[in-house]
Parts: C-alpha cells; structure tokens; sequence
C-alpha cells in the first residue's frame, strides 16, 4: 500500500487528500499540521462574519471521517520531522504549508502600521498571534483585494452585524471599543483594475452605520465591479465615515514625536497629498515568513507550474503559487496535483518506508478525534450571539484535545 504524506491541513492540503483517497481509497493518506487544529486559514483568514463560506470545512471532515485520511496535528515541519526524513518515509510528499507572513509595504516601521494577517490572526484567536493592535482615529486600509474589503467591512460592523460570527469575546469588545473617526480603502490601482469581488462590494451596501464615498469612479460601462462601486456611493446609514479611493500610489509614511503615524503621502490622480493616518492596515498580500526554505525550493522545482518540487515531492496551494486565489481554487489545482501524484506514485517502485512511524517518541500528536473533541468545546463554549468560542492557547487546545469525554 502507499503512503503520502501532506504537510498542511489547510484548503489545498485537504482538496489534496481528497483528490488522492478518491482515486486510490486504499492507500494511507497522512496530513500534518503545525496546529492541534485543521483547516488553516478557513479557520484564521476567512471572515469571521462568513460563516457560509466556513461550511466548506463540512466537505473537509468526510475527507478524514470517510475517505480515511489520518489527522496529525501539532506536528511542525522543519521542528519536530524533517523534509529528509518525510521523504523517505512516504512515497510521496506534499508541501501544502501556505504563506503566512504579511508582504512587506515598503513604507517603513511605525507605531499603527498594521499587517491585515496580523490583524486577522489576532482577531481570530490564532495560538501564534500577538496582541490586538491599537487600531484608531482615521484608519486607513491600503490594497485592492478582498482581504482589505473584509478588514475594512469587520472594522465598519456594529455589534448587532457581528451576530453569528466566530468572533471570541475579546475581539468582539476590541471591534466594539475602537475609537475609529473614519475608514479609507485605498489601493494604487484604478478602480477598474481593482480586485475586489463585487459580490464583497455589494455586501458593504448592507452595512448599518457608515456614510459611504467612492472616489474617482469611471463610466461603469457594463463593468460589474464599477456598478457595484458607484451602488456604494452616497450610501448613508450611520455615522462612520467609508471612503474609497483609487490611483493613489503610497509614497511615504510622517510619524509624530512618540514614532507614531500620522499621515500617508501618496501620489494620487490630481498629484501628491497628504493624508491624516492615525492607523495603516497593509492588505497587499502575503509572503513566506522564511520558513521551510520555499522561495528556494520553489524556484529549482522541476515543474512548478504543475506542483512538482522533484521526484515524490509536490507543492499545492498558497506555498505553490503565491497568494493568489481563493478557496475554489485551490480545490481545481490540488486535484490536478493529486492526479499527477497517483500517476507517479504508482509508476515508481514502492518505498518501505515507516511513515507516520518516524515521529519522535513521546511527542504528542493531535489525532482526529482529539481536534472532535476540541471542536465540540468550542463550539459549547460559544458566548451569546456567537457560534464558536475558539481556544487560544496551543496548550489550551492540547489539554482539551486529550481529555476523554468521560473524564470531564
Ligand atoms: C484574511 C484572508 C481571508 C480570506 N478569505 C477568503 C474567502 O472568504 N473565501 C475564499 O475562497 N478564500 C479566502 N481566502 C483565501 C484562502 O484562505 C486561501 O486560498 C487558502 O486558505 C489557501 O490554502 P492553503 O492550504 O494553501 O494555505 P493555508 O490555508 O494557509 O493552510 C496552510 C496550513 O499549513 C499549516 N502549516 C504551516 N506551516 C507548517 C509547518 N511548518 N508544519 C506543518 N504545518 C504547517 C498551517 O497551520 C495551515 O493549517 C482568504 C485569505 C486570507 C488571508
């Protein structure tokens, strides 16, 4: 029988584990993850206030609960097993381990310059996260995707538009307290070139308490994304200000004396300005926080267009591609990925290698029914108004991914 192992629970690691099992039902499918917990940035990136779009992790529990793939969670690539020592075990590997530092925006650092994955990631109660930022007075949300459309809609929300959300008790009082004067979005490209899904803009036309002002908007022209824009404008159902603006290039950041922004320059369609900024929120993609070696690896990949690192070694997902692409996405190319692996795999002689026998003894692994039962607290635990309470802590999780149910 063969073995693959994936690295990465996240949306490409699991469409993987599903392309292959669904091919091969016989084989061990193992997939890692650095988390006591799946599914990656479904769980710590997709909105907390998209709950609809969250369900697809129904989809991912028959991959482990039916199909027989095996869950090891609070496992670290490169910590507790090497790439070397994967490989040899399994007949194939899978990298599947996303991008999760923020890209840099060249600005500079300064006291209220924000990256939106570590704004998320604090807002959604990841184990890794720092604290909640100080996030006030005129805020300003710079990229042209959907990442800042949801940062800017969560920071707009009142409480009651927050219902039903994942969103744990302290970030829920953190968005409640925020002493914010006004929101921009703001992206260098014209709005025409911009990224958003109009189906994200048209969202913001529920929004209860924002006046809402779109900027150099162009003739829509049939163009679905400028109808969606020009829809927003003018909007006013509360108090807080909604600003778009378009062509604005960031030229630089002012800070005051304690080393704090207060004003993005920016080259704009009418020449340069200043803008107050007491708050920039950088959504302009993610990149590789150095580890694993991804830049490298990917670069002396044999064939990266096709998610082949070198012989029984892929790439899927975010790792592979970039920060492009959304959930549907990555189903469409870990299923390609994963037909390729079957091909290969099988053309190859077998390997006797231990699989997951090569974790270190006495490391505590996470299995399926040890993340069920902390799935099941979380979502007991939910606070009124909320439908899941996320532990916080690695530890916090470990303890209650341990516990019997008869034991407590
Ligand atoms: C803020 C945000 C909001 C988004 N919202 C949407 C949305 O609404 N709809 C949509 O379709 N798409 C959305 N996306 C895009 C979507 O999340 C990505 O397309 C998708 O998650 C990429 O999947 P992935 O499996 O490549 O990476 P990830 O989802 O990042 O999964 C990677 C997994 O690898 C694990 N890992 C990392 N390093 C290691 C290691 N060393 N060892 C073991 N495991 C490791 C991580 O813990 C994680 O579980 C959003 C993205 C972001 C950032």
């Amino acid at each position: 029988m063969r073995k693959v192992a994936i690295i990465g629970s996240g949306p490409s690691g699991c469409f993987t584990a599903q392309g292959i099992l669904k091919a091969r039902p016989d084989w061990t499918v193992d997939v890692y993850d650095t988390l006591p917990v799946p599914y990656g940035l479904v769980r710590y990136g997709v909105a907390a206030d998209h709950q609809g779009t969250k369900a697809i992790t129904r989809q991912f529990e028959r991959i482990f609960e039916r199909q027989g793939a095996r869950f090891f969670g609070n496992v670290t690539l490169g910590r507790d097993v090497t790439l070397e020592a994967l490989r040899a075990a399994y007949d194939a590997v899978v990298l599947a381990t996303g991008l999760s530092g923020d890209r840099d925006h060249g600005l500079g650092r300064a006291e209220g310059v924000i990256g939106a994955g570590q704004l998320t990631r604090a807002l959604y109660d990841h184990p890794d996260a720092g604290r909640l930022p100080d996030v006030r007075g005129e805020v300003i949300v710079l990229g042209n995707g959907n990442v800042a459309v949801d940062v800017l809609r969560l920071l707009a929300k009142t409480e009651a538009e927050l219902q039903d959300s994942d969103l744990g008790a302290e970030a829920s009082a953190w968005l409640a307290g925020r002493p914010i004067d006004g929101l921009t979005i703001l992206g260098r490209s014209p709005a025409a070139a911009a990224r958003f899904d109009p189906v994200m803009i048209r969202e913001l036309g529920r929004l209860q308490g924002v006046s809402i002002r779109v900027a150099d908007l162009p003739e829509a022209g049939g163009d679905k994304l400028i109808e969606a824009l020009d829809g927003l404008d003018g909007l006013a159902t509360g108090p807080r200000p909604v600003t778009f603006r378009f062509g604005c290039r960031p030229a630089g950041i002012d800070t005051d004396a304690a080393g704090r922004i207060r004003a993005l320059r920016v080259e704009g369609p009418r020449g340069p300005e200043v803008l107050a900024c007491d708050t920039l929120i950088t959504a302009i993609g993610f990149c590789c926080d150095g580890s694993l070696g991804r830049d490298a690896l990917m670069a002396a990949a044999e064939d990266a267009e096709a998610g082949r690192i070198a012989a029984g070694l892929y790439a899927v997902g975010w790792f592979r591609r970039g920060p492009r692409g959304t959930i549907p996405e990555n189903r469409a190319e870990s299923l390609a990925v994963a037909q390729r692996i079957v091909e290969e795999v099988e053309a190859a002689p077998p390997r006797a290698g231990a699989g997951a026998g090569i974790l270190p003894a006495g490391h505590e692994v996470v299995d399926w029914a040890g993340w069920k039962r902390l799935d099941a607290h979380e979502l007991a635990a939910a606070i009124a108004g909320r439908c899941r309470t996320k532990i916080t802590t690695r530890a916090g999780m470990l303890t209650l991914c341990r516990e019997k149910e008869d034991a407590r």
